[in-house]
């Protein structure tokens, strides 16, 4: 089976307990939750049976622990993540607001996740690797990008494919070179994940059509539309498939993006119809939003299966 590798912020989260909490004052946390996009998507694939390993940087810390332990018990490869004395492992805190959008503190780019580089780890996971699945939020500093295009060029030098999901994050997204990172990713990449608004960041189109259309013509091999409690919708150059999402009672949307789009890339790369990665996509998005925490909705392939023919919550 084809390999997949991903590269950039292992994290934990920590959320707010109420609605509308601020962080200006105290008030009751849940977590740590191990995070970080990349790690999602990561862990996600590896629960679905894809060989699937990360690449980034841990402090030497309970932290750092708890995602390299959650990583490696959802069965993926943990060989690239360097562990940092000194450093402390990634944090980001959330709190829902009211209207259901998230307020994000994050500890990224002076964290452990900061030193990430391409080691002799990170060069031997790639040379095992088939396929590179970028996130936009990896694109965080200078040294996050030069790890993700050379990961790119790793793969693709061997005849590789690559995803790229834009995953917006302004509050971490501060790089000079960013903007210009995130055009050379999408011009390599075979599978593009926007979800939302993401898509006009990267077409001159005002509508969904227009801007499919134009960014086809680019080369890409296909686009995948995430459109939350909507599902998604699939466009290649030889058509579109819709998929309805599954009835679900969402407690934390954090994850599902992610969840969602290894979901898709694994099924792809094992030469599924479109109509069925989405569905299994579909299925890994809604229950990632049945848990509190971006990780605790992940499941194996014969939950995600049960789920799908029962329409029931995995437990
Ligand atoms: P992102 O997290 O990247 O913003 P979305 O919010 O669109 O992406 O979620 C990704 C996918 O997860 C959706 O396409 C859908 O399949 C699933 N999903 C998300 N929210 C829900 C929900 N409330 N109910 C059911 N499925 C959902």
């Amino acid at each position: 089976m084809k390999k997949l590798v991903s590269a950039g912020e292992i994290l934990v989260e920590i959320m707010a307990e109420r609605i509308g909490q601020s962080f200006l004052e105290p008030g009751p946390l849940l977590g740590p939750y191990p995070s970080g996009a990349p790690a999602i998507f990561i862990g996600q694939a590896a629960a679905l049976g894809q060989p699937a390993g990360l690449i980034g940087a841990v402090g030497d810390d309970d932290f750092g622990r708890l995602n390299i332990e959650r990583l490696r018990a959802l069965g993926a490869d943990v060989s690239a993540i360097a562990v940092h004395e000194g450093h402390a492992t990634g944090t980001a805190f959330v709190t829902y607001r009211a209207d259901a959008s998230r307020h994000f503190v994050f500890n990224i780019r002076n964290s452990a996740s900061g030193l990430i580089e391409t080691d002799a780890a990170a060069t031997k996971l790639l040379a095992g690797g088939d396929h590179v699945h970028v996130m936009g939020s990896s694109l965080f500093s200078d040294r996050a990008i030069a790890v993700a295009l050379s990961a790119i060029e790793a793969v693709k030098a061997k005849g590789g494919t690559v995803s790229f999901d834009p995953n917006i994050r302004r509050e971490i997204m501060q790089a000079p070179g960013m903007r210009a990172a995130l055009d050379r990713v999408l011009s390599q990449a075979d599978i593009f994940l926007p979800s939302g608004e993401e898509l006009f960041l990267f077409s001159s189109a005002k509508d969904e059509k227009g801007a499919v259309e134009e960014l086809l013509a680019r080369g890409l091999s296909c686009i995948v539309l995430k459109k939350g409690a909507a599902g998604a919708a699939y466009h290649d150059r030889h058509g579109a498939v819709a998929s309805s999402a599954f009835a679900v009672d969402e407690v934390d949307p954090t994850g599902a993006g992610d969840c969602f789009g290894a979901a898709f890339v694994s099924f792809w790369l094992r030469g599924a119809a479109p109509a069925e990665a989405l569905r299994i996509a579909n299925a890994c998005g809604a229950l990632a939003v049945t848990r509190k925490g971006p990780m605790e909705g992940i499941f194996p392939l014969a939950a995600v299966e049960a789920f799908i023919a029962t329409g029931k919550n995995a437990q």
